[in-house]
């Protein structure tokens, strides 16, 4: 699969009007799509295991999308079979007392992947442009000077901020892929009408969803700048179609699978000292040890 189709180039317009919601490459069948990415998820598993052994670089992966795109079924399907020990994923919601009374960035900081791990974040620090960009209220409430509450400029600064820290995150070992699960609204509203309608599903669905739906085009702008501004080669966004779930899965495994085997990342070698000791171990085992 051409996979940079989906990659934002840094420094150009970014027009979301040429990213189709439902595309899916040369597939025309589930089957084939769910059959490659099993593929690509015992590739990711052999992959996870020399990045853990390595243990000095490791992977961010964020995912960034409206509600109902299928952010927690990618991270479940991608991310099934891999070690636990070797992946960490983070939610950010709603910023608790304790998070408003530090800067933007500061949760998203600490929750950072260990060197050999992978990361996810289920949103992250570009909520921050995103939702509170589209309410504004959000942003007059924080515990903000009024200097910078009131910046024309703080979008832009804030962009910055986030090329930086990505930069320095990048400069550091740490890999940043990041993903916006593009989905239609009229899919929206079907996928949305099922959680209604089907009971198992109830739970998922909340009268938010409904209110941040009629945002729709102010959601639009605020990713289209907040991508345009922050795709770059080191740290790229990749805008995957998202109408179909398995196609959506399938692409991320793809982009991946692609960054973890472009990671300059080895089993450590053993020191002759460590290769003697285990010949000496062997033989003590082999004699009734
Ligand atoms: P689901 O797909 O299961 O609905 P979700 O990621 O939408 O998952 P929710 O608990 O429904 O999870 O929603 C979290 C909400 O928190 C989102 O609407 C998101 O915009 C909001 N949120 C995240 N970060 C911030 C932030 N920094 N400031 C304000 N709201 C935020
Ligand atoms: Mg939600």
């Amino acid at each position: 699969m051409d996979i940079n189709k989906f990659r934002v180039p840094e420094g150009e317009k970014l027009d979301l009007n040429d990213h189709q919601t439902d595309f899916t490459a040369d597939y025309t069948a589930k089957d084939d799509a769910v059959k490659d990415l099993k593929r690509n998820i015992k590739r990711l598993r052999k992959l996870q295991s020399v990045l853990y052994a390595d243990n000095k670089h490791s992977l961010l992966i964020i995912f960034q999308a409206m509600d109902a795109a299928g952010k927690d079924g990618a991270i479940k399907h991608v991310m099934s079979g891999l070690n636990p020990q070797g992946t960490q994923v983070f939610s950010f919601k709603k910023p608790s007392a304790e998070e408003r009374d530090h800067g933007y960035l500061w949760r998203c900081m600490k929750a950072t992947p260990e060197k050999g791990r992978i990361g996810i974040f289920n949103r992250s620090y570009y909520e921050d442009v995103l939702v509170v960009r589209v309410h504004p209220v959000i942003l007059q409430t924080s515990q903000l000077p009024d200097k910078i509450k009131n910046d024309p400029d703080i979008w832009q600064k804030r962009f910055e901020q986030i090329r930086n820290f990505e930069k320095y995150m990048t400069e550091n070992g740490v890999h940043v892929l990041k993903f916006f699960l593009n989905v239609s609204k009229e899919e929206q509203k079907r996928r949305f009408l099922s959680r209604i309608e089907t009971p198992e599903k109830n739970w998922k669905f909340s009268e938010a969803d409904l209110k941040e739906r009629g945002y729709w085009e102010d959601y639009q702008t605020a990713y289209r700048e907040a991508i345009e501004a922050t795709s770059s080669e080191r740290s790229p966004w990749y805008i995957l179609p998202a109408d179909h779930k398995w196609f959506t899965r399938l692409a991320v495994s793809e982009v991946i699978v692609k960054k973890m085997k472009s990671i300059d990342m080895s089993y450590p070698e053993v020191s002759e000292e460590h290769m003697k000791s285990l010949q000496a171990a062997k033989v003590i085992l082999e004699n009734g040890g």
